[in-house]
């Protein structure tokens, strides 16, 4: 079976690109979702092994210890991984993989040589980050200040991903994913050239 294709899919805290990501899988169940570890605790709703995995920090750097993460970042003080047994057994069912993971996170995994098809998602002024994420209600006022300083930072990295996304109306943006999906599946590394008779 031709393999999946592996999408690399950051963005500010607040930016939309879960939600932009949930319509895409809607409609397009070959699109999957990996699902981190992390070692902070649950938000009201989230659930284990849907969500995330979550970790004590002893279970986490056990992890880490048996070389099981494909990437992890220590931030906010918090521990975030991408497990690679997750994400290879989906990609080789075929699935399209999405890791929805930190600038930090993504860029350790482009330096590493890790073929995948990075995209940034972006908002068209950064304050809309903060009105955002207040009206989300899960963060404190001074979890927002740093996460928004972190944001800062993180745009100032767009340059290094494949493709732009910028979030001011979610239909075109969806639209826009769509697209990269769909000429992803179409990327010369994937195919078995010796199949064609050339
Ligand atoms: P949150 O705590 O809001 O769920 O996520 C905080 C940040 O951690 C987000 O930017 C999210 O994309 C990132 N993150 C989640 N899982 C991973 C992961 O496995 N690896 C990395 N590097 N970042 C992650």
């Amino acid at each position: 079976m031709k393999k999946g294709n592996l999408f690399v899919y950051s963005g500010p805290s607040g930016v939309g690109k879960g939600t932009i990501l949930d319509k895409i899988m809607e409609e397009d169940s070959n699109v999957y979702r990996s699902v981190s570890a992390t070692t902070r605790s649950p938000r009201p709703g989230e659930i284990n092994g849907v969500h995330y995995y979550f970790m004590t920090e002893e279970e986490f750097y056990d992890s880490v210890g048996k070389n099981e993460f494909l990437e992890y970042v220590k931030t906010y003080n918090t521990s975030y991984g991408t497990l690679k047994k997750d994400v290879e057994d989906k990609l080789s069912e075929g699935k399209d993989v999405f890791l929805e993971i930190d600038v930090k996170g993504a860029l350790n995994l482009k330096s590493a040589g890790v073929k995948a098809v990075y995209i940034f998602v972006a908002p068209v002024d950064i304050s809309i980050l903060r009105e955002r994420l207040i009206g989300r209600g899960t963060e404190t006022l001074e979890k927002i200040e740093e996460r928004l300083s972190i944001s800062s930072w993180e745009l100032s990295k767009a340059k290094e991903y494949d493709y732009l996304l910028i979030n001011d109306e979610l239909d075109k943006a969806c639209d826009e994913l769509k697209t990269i999906i769909k000429a992803s599946r179409l990327l010369i590394r994937n195919f078995d050239l010796s199949k064609y008779k050339w």
